[in-house]
């Protein structure tokens, strides 16, 4: 263990305000700066200690009280990634400025400064340099105090070729003409904010028109002939910026807005100040021609990154152990952003999706506490998955939901407003939402904070008295005595009311008759065992429940069947309960269990069993008509192309599947198809295509209309069954044909394919090296993910031997899960496997 002092800055020195210029060389890929540090030198230093990774430094002198002191000497320490710098005498206490000189390489890995490229339609190449710092990777742009505690206020000036864009956090104050076919650009003073937040992008790039949100000019930056995608994510944009003024109750706290895509991201996008990056599938859009998921996704990112602006941005973790709440409360804003901008999405209702996965996660031995202590900023590399963004967001949803939307408001505001442009630990937040509602918020969130897991909740019903208790759930069915505060809504006849389960549990009166639904609206973090008897009076009518009651209690039981509490047989049985479902995430929830089960089958029971799905999925098909009605809900046309996809994938249905051929190709020309029916047929011409659709869809990637359209061909590669076909997407993964930010995606997805992962599988094992050095490290996880697929028994061991000779060290964790995972799916597929096969050995009626 290396001592808090290899992390952390010493602060006889902390910076106050930089002065910096930068101007990259796209052609050559290179960049030159100079800096001015205004500093306040807290006690006599004879040596200056900052951050600078992969930077060459010169010349430098420190100016204050006492004169002029040089940089005599510049000691580069690569490990720590700091900078000494020699003074040529003492700097006294007082207020200094520190001038520096540097260069740097533009980086290929898409973090720190680094080059993104994209073809016109002519095939020439442009380069754009842009940024990416979270969390410690300013130091590859510019020498700096690279914590987030030392905020500083940044004047940042870009010299660039007359014609490029360039832009940073605030607005373009400033323009002057080089005269030798270079222009000098300064940027306004940003607020005091940490060096994470900086960005720069300069580039052959355009930006829209501003749209006015109550005085904050809001712009969409695109490449050259994407203008047209820019109005989605202009009113997205415009309604979240009021959105979070409004519920924050403080004005947004920088001058302008701009909104990047950007051709080469590694993560979904980054909320610097002012001046916000993303991959461009995750901002520019068309809303005629995509899918209701499609946009939603958009929504959500676009608010997601907005709400950062306040939180995180104005207020900011002392250290990086807060990153989970940065991260988990921002997607708890987006979600209710987005609710509050399309209610009609039911976006809490799809929040249960990626929530089961969470639930998943976090029933493994191998799961972690939402937050945990942090020395290295290595540490929280790992805090950047889905129990921080999904698990966090969802605990912080059950605190709102007990404590009531208004009131939780309150203490957030109370906590802006107490903190802003300050630094802030977890408890900080919920001390101030304890002092708005005078609950024991702290001790109830602790926790579920510092504990992994969460509980299963057993109901039991004596006469008129109720009994709750709780044990933690794990999926390997190990006995553990964590307990939680459980805070959560009980619904009976008599209405709805808040309740709060203590470790021994609770006891109340119900009424003698009607459903009793523990958590109620499922807000809270658990899963629910009811008795016979209070099952029975929830089954005895599904309409007691709401969509989300509904497609809990269908996750809650396709997860007992992954942990061997029930067989995949009850849960078909289960499922057919579910004829006359009309809602998309129940439908979601089913199909998933569903296509695991398929996953299991082979020969005649697999026919049976595709014959038992297409008896499954058509009522609800003919339901819902194969065509867009007029008036429709908007989700209605998701849940028909979920069923279409049921029906043509997983059911073989030949139906499906010809209308899928001709929605496909109908899709590529000039009409307008519904996005919903093209999205799903491209997915189900892939699983039953050949090698003549395969050229298609390669053609269809490269000319692509949107970056949705792109992602929608790109990811369906690997759905292709022949193995040659397989062969070559994963084979394509490492020439420019597929770009390094979806790389991941392809062969995890690949790793997937029904019948042929293992190939991927094998590719992947074969060229690691390779792909190691070309994906973003952070992302390199994703990669491995794909081998949750392969549960073969000799697949589980030679994954498990591979993954202990090439670790991937930021994220140890997370593959420690993936691989428990693998074997949770080998027990399922060796527990399921003979149940299904005879299930389904006579034919496709269930016994
Ligand atoms: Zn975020």
């Amino acid at each position: 263990m290396q001592d808090e002092a290899h992390y952390r800055l010493p602060r006889t020195v902390v910076p106050s305000r930089y002065d910096l210029t930068l101007e990259p060389d796209l052609e050559a890929g290179t960049f030159e700066g100079s800096q001015v540090v205004t500093v306040s030198v807290e006690e006599p230093v004879d040596e200056i200690v900052l951050n600078a990774d992969d930077l060459e430094l010169g010349g430098g002198s420190l100016e204050g009280p006492g004169g002029t002191l040089a940089v005599t000497e510049i000691r580069l320490d690569a490990e720590n990634e700091r900078a000494h710098l020699r003074l040529s005498g003492t700097a006294e206490p007082g207020e200094w400025r520190l001038s520096l000189d540097f260069r740097g390489t533009l980086s290929g890995r898409l973090e720190g400064f680094y080059r993104s490229t994209f073809k016109d339609d002519d095939g020439r190449t442009h380069v754009i340099a842009t940024t990416q710092f979270e969390s410690t990777d300013a130091r590859k742009a510019f020498p700096c105090w690279d914590e987030p505690d030392l905020k500083a206020v940044f004047g940042i000036a870009l010299v660039a070729p007359e014609g490029m864009l360039a832009i940073s956090n605030g607005p373009e104050i400033e323009r002057e003409d080089l005269g030798d076919g270079r222009v000098r650009r300064r940027f306004a003073d940003t607020m005091i904010m940490s060096t994470y937040l900086v960005a720069f992008v300069v580039g052959p790039l355009e930006a829209t028109e501003p749209v006015d949100v109550d005085g904050v000019p809001l712009r969409i930056v695109h490449r050259p002939g994407k203008q047209d995608l820019a109005a989605f994510p202009l009113d997205v944009g415009a309604f979240s910026l009021r959105f979070f003024a409004d519920y924050y109750g403080i004005a947004y706290p920088d001058r302008k807005m701009d909104m990047v895509g950007l051709p080469d991201f590694a993560q979904g996008a980054m909320e610097n100040l002012g001046a916000v990056t993303y991959r461009e599938s995750l901002l520019l859009i068309d809303p005629e021609k995509a899918t209701q998921p499609e946009l939603a996704n958009v929504a959500d990112v676009v608010a997601h990154e907005l709400a950062h602006m306040w939180f995180g941005d104005l207020v900011t973790m002392r250290w990086w152990n807060g990153i989970w709440l940065n991260e988990a409360f921002a997607t708890l804003m987006e979600l209710l952003a987005v609710d509050a901008y399309r209610p009609d999405w039911e976006r809490w209702s799809s929040f249960l999706r990626s929530r089961a996965v969470a639930f998943e996660v976090d029933a493994l031995e191998s799961t972690r506490s939402i937050e945990y202590p942090v020395r290295s900023p290595d540490d929280a590399a790992g805090m950047f998955d889905i129990l921080t963004y999904t698990k966090g967001a969802a605990v912080l949803r059950m605190l709102e939901q007990y404590l009531g939307a208004e009131r939780f408001r309150d203490g957030i505001r109370r906590y802006l407003d107490e903190h802003r442009f300050g630094n802030t630990e977890t408890h900080d937040l919920w001390d101030a939402i304890e002092k708005a509602t005078g609950e024991p918020v702290r001790r109830i969130m602790d926790g579920w904070i510092w504990q992994g897991g969460y509980p299963l909740v057993s109901a039991r019903l004596e006469g008129d008295s109720l009994t709750l208790s709780q044990r933690r759930y794990l999926t390997s069915g190990e006995e553990d005595d964590t307990v939680w505060d459980v805070p959560l809504l009980i619904r009976t006849a008599e209405g709805t009311a808040p309740a709060l389960i203590e470790p021994d549990g609770l006891t109340l009166e119900v009424p003698a008759e009607g459903p009793v639904v523990v958590n109620a609206g499922v807000h809270a973090f658990v899963r629910v065992d009811y008795d016979d008897e209070l099952l029975g009076r929830l089954t005895a009518d599904l309409t007691s429940l709401s969509t989300d009651e509904r497609t809990q209690l269908v996750d809650d039981t396709w997860a007992a069947v992954v942990s061997g509490r029930r067989s995949a047989v009850d849960f078909c049985r289960f499922a057919e309960s579910f004829r006359g479902e009309t809602e998309l995430p129940v439908w979601q929830a089913l199909l998933q269990g569903i296509a695991w089960c398929e996953r299991f089958l082979s020969d005649g029971p697999r026919e049976h069993y595709r014959s038992w799905v297409r008896g499954l999925l058509w009522p609800a098909m003919e339901r819902i008509g194969w065509e867009p009605r007029e008036g429709e809900r908007d989700l209605d046309k998701p849940l028909r192309g979920a069923l279409m996809t049921g029906l043509g994938v997983l059911g073989a249905d030949p139906q499906a599947f010809g209308m899928a051929m001709e929605i496909e190709r109908e899709s590529r020309g000039d009409g307008q198809v519904d996005p919903s029916l093209v999205a799903a047929s491209v997915g189900i011409v892939a699983a039953g295509g050949t090698p003549e659709d395969f050229e298609r869809y390669l053609d269809a990637i490269r000319t692509a209309r949107t970056p949705q359209e792109e992602l929608r061909y790109l990811y369906s590669l690997p759905d292709f069954r022949d193995a040659m076909l397989l062969d070559r997407t994963v084979g394509m993964t490492l020439t420019d044909e597929i770009r390094s930010q979806n790389v991941p995606g392809v062969l995890a997805r690949s790793m997937a394919n029904r019948d042929n992962g293992a190939r991927a599988w094998a590719f992947v094992k074969e060229h690691w090296d390779e792909i190691v050095s070309q994906v973003a490290p952070t992302t390199l996880v994703y990669v491995a993910d794909g081998v949750r697929f392969l549960t073969e028994r000799d697949q589980v061991r030679d994954a498990a031997a591979f993954f202990e000779a090439h670790p991937i060290a930021q994220s140890t964790l997370q593959l420690r899960q993936i691989l428990e995972r693998q074997r949770v799916n080998e027990a399922l597929r060796t527990r399921a496997t003979p149940e299904l096969m005879g299930a389904f050995g006579a034919g496709p009626e269930l016994s």
